[in-house]
């Protein structure tokens, strides 16, 4: 008998780890079903879910049973599988099931929007006054006017993107009309609209036998394989990646590439467009609301063939999917960092597994995660051992510090070949993973450093901007010139990339420099004209941090420098040998391309390192494998899997006082090992201090039974209202 009433089970946005119960809404004329979004009583106000399951189990409490108020879309928004992902990425990473959902749905859909998108257009009004008066009307606003005739010439609506060329103005312009009542804005639905022409597609350079090899693996058999695609940079991993699409694309099927950074999307959306001549769109977070949620329904109705995106892009709903690509695998940025703190790709391979799909995880420098997953036979591993066309590798070769004088950071050995190389009209890339001018501001005479009020941390010079800034925390001071205890002069220590900038105009005045970091890249479009500049070599020396060791390409790179490579040799963290070979390779993988050879000169006082010993005499894949014995050694990951619980508080007391009850609260459990609990590496940041529990077991599973119900123990504890927490899964930093 089932008279009794369905109920909704409903993910709302809450930071609550379940789903509520609701009755449907009164009035709903149709079943509701699952994925439908739905607006629901919450409190006193009303939230926006998802329906995650409709069932008719008995409700906890039915007396307190609320119904829904609406049903939002007509049929389901979020898929079947996508719901299903979504749910177990909810469970896996332990975060509230309704911020997963909000966080997996484009901004206008989080908010109870349609979706189909719209874009604004502007037409002309239903009633306008005859010629003579408008030329009248207009005489003294010739952008209006401007405006005006074009908006006329096309009945339907212009966006305003083709009006933008008519002058820098013309948005107040664009009001001005309005205010007339001259021209109207109307929001106009682009889902149906044609995406960007495919055109013909160009066939690309035909595969070596590698690279086929790679391709026929991957498209070998039906059913799920992850494959780990190991080339060096330029060794032609997208070129396995497209023919690997155009199989998926010629099947009617789509395919998702992730890449780390926003900044490579437009050079793979070019290359993929004009090669597979097909839809390709974009997801990440850089775009416009109305594109991303336009791109986003393409993917989920099929329209788009292919969807390259960065780490979010993973919840991409797919109609037909056929491929999923993760480049540049080891990446960092495919784990979020706060909040719901879950990894792309490890989400893109149970995509893969869920729907019987091959996935692809490409890197010169591969995780040792999924070299481990090699080793196990989870993993199949495809090598592109040399690089594609011709091109050799690069020669590289250690600057011992030690018995070389610097002047400026730069070495004699580095400033002879960097005139060397200029003069032969090559490029020279010089790699400070350091922004600022100064990483340290100290008085020589009585030893005074200035730090951050707020931070366990010291204070970076950005002399441009006469500024004290703390990277940590964001905190800024001016910049003293004199000791606030001993009133002598102060001295900026150490290198920045402004610092290094400066000292090659004074140096190197011959050659343009463009620096490229955070701070210069900081408004819309200059990181694209700065990388612009390189590439058309108008630029001759480029200075940049890690972003220019991400997979850009600089084909006129004929010599890389790596300034500071030191910073990363002694890190307390179990990853930091992996963070900086994978650096160090990825940097020197910029230096020549095609025809030009290239060669990297890496300035170390410790050339005796056995880190650098190893990358040099044998290469990445050797030191990946004594790494990985270490790991096995020391029981970290991949040998095991971690938890990390922090927790941070303005009272010290009570970060640890937590933690401590957090331990006891875990009660020994079999199986895991609890380690600390342990300040943060950086025990005080913005004014909190920070304090953290490692969670450590054999296996994965023992920790996935364990962590649900410890959760909602932590959740009642005393201590926790004093607190902010979280935990991280699978954590990728233990700072
Ligand atoms: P990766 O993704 O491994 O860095 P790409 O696929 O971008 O490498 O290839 C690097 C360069 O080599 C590109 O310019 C590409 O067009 C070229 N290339 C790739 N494969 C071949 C090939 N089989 N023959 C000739 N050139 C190739
Ligand atoms: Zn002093
Ligand atoms: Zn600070």
């Amino acid at each position: 008998m089932t008279d009794r009433p369905r109920l909704l089970a409903v993910a709302v946005p809450v930071p609550v780890h379940r789903t509520f119960d609701y009755l449907p809404p009164p009035t709903a004329a149709k079943p509701a079903q699952p994925g439908q979004r739905v607006r629901v009583p919450f409190g006193r106000s009303t939230r926006i879910g998802v329906i995650t399951a409709v069932h008719n189990r008995p409700a906890a409490m039915p007396e307190r049973l609320r119904a829904a108020c609406e049903i939002l879309d007509e049929a389901p928004l979020v898929p079947d599988d996508l719901r299903e992902l979504l749910l177990f990425a909810a469970r896996y990473y332990q975060h509230p099931v309704g911020e997963v959902f909000a966080s997996a749905l484009p901004g206008g859909l989080r908010t109870g929007g349609t979706a189909v998108a719209h874009r604004r257009v502007y037409r002309p009004a239903a009633r306008l006054p005859d010629k003579t008066e408008l030329a009248s009307q207009l005489a003294r606003a010739p952008l209006q006017a401007e405006l005006m005739r074009r908006i006329l010439a096309a009945p339907a609506g212009l966006g305003a993107e083709v009006l933008a060329d008519a002058g820098r103005d013309f948005r107040r312009a664009l009001r001005a009309l309005e205010g007339r009542g001259l021209v109207e804005p109307i929001e106009q639905p682009v889902n149906d609209e044609p995406l960007a022409p495919g055109g013909q597609p160009k066939p690309g350079p035909p595969l070596n036998e590698s690279q086929q090899a790679a391709a026929r693996a991957i498209l070998a058999r039906p059913g799920f394989a992850c494959h780990l695609l190991d080339g060096i940079t330029g060794s032609g991993k997208t070129e396995v990646y497209l023919a690997c699409m155009e199989q998926v694309i010629a099947c009617g099927r789509q395919a998702l590439v992730l890449v780390p950074e926003i900044a490579l999307t437009p050079q793979l959306l070019a290359r993929f467009r004009s090669r597979l001549g097909t839809a390709v769109v974009e997801l990440h977070s850089g775009l416009a609301d109305g594109e991303r949620l336009r791109n986003w329904a393409a993917a989920r109705d099929g329209r788009a063939s292919v969807v390259i995106g960065t780490r979010s892009a993973v919840f991409a709903p797919l109609a037909a999917p056929g491929l999923l690509v993760v480049d540049e695998e080891h990446d960092a940025s495919y784990k979020q960092h706060e909040g719901f703190r879950y990894s792309a790709r490890d989400l893109a391979v149970w995509r893969g597994r869920q729907h019987g799909l091959p996935v692809v995880l490409g890197s010169a420098t591969p995780s040792l995660e999924s070299l481990e997953n090699c080793r196990s036979g989870r993993y199949g591993r495809l090598v592109l051992p040399a690089r594609a066309g011709g091109a050799s590798s690069p020669r590289v070769r250690l600057v011992d510090l030690r018995s070389e004088r610097q002047h400026g950071g730069l070495s004699l050995a580095l400033r002879e070949a960097m005139h060397r190389h200029l003069a032969a009209d090559g490029q020279v890339l010089l790699y400070l993973n350091r922004r600022g001018f100064a990483p340290v501001l100290l008085c020589p005479g009585c030893g005074w450093v200035a730090g951050c009020r707020r931070c366990d941390s010291r204070m970076v010079v950005h002399h441009a901007r006469g500024r004290l800034v703390c990277h940590h925390c964001g905190n800024e001071a001016a910049l003293v010139q004199h000791c606030p205890e001993c009133s002598g002069p102060l001295k900026p220590m150490g290198q920045g990339t402004e610092r290094l900038e400066q000292v090659l105009a004074e140096e190197f005045p011959d050659w343009p420099a463009e620096r490229i970091d955070r701070d210069t890249t900081r408004r819309r479009g200059e990181l694209d004209r700065r990388l612009a500049r390189v590439r058309s070599a108008e630029a001759r020396i480029l200075v940049g941090t890690q972003m220019v060791s991400k997979g850009h390409d600089f084909p006129r790179v004929t010599l890389v420098g790596v300034l500071d490579t030191d910073q990363g040799l002694f890190g307390t963290d179990f990853r930091s040998s992996e963070r900086l070979a994978q650096a160090l390779v990825q940097v020197a993988g910029r230096a020549g391309r095609a025809d030009r050879p290239g060669e990297v000169l890496v300035q170390t006082c410790f050339p005796n390192h056995p880190l650098l010993h190893t990358l040099l005499a044998s290469g990445y894949g050797r030191f990946a494998e004594l790494a990985l014995e270490e790991r096995r050694a020391a029981g970290w990951p991949p040998s095991s899997s971690l938890c990390l619980l922090r927790a941070e508080a303005r009272d010290r007391t009570a970060t640890f006082g937590f933690l401590a009850q957090a331990r006891t609260a875990a009660n020994q459990p079999a199986g895991i090992s609890l380690l600390g609990p342990a300040p943060a590496q950086m025990e005080r940041r913005s004014g909190l201090y920070r304090g953290q529990l490692l969670l450590r077991a054999a296996e994965r599973t023992t920790l996935q039974q364990f962590l649900p119900a410890w959760r909602d123990r932590l959740e009642s504890l005393v201590g926790a209202r004093r607190v902010r927490w979280s935990l991280d899964v699978d954590p990728l930093e233990l700072a």
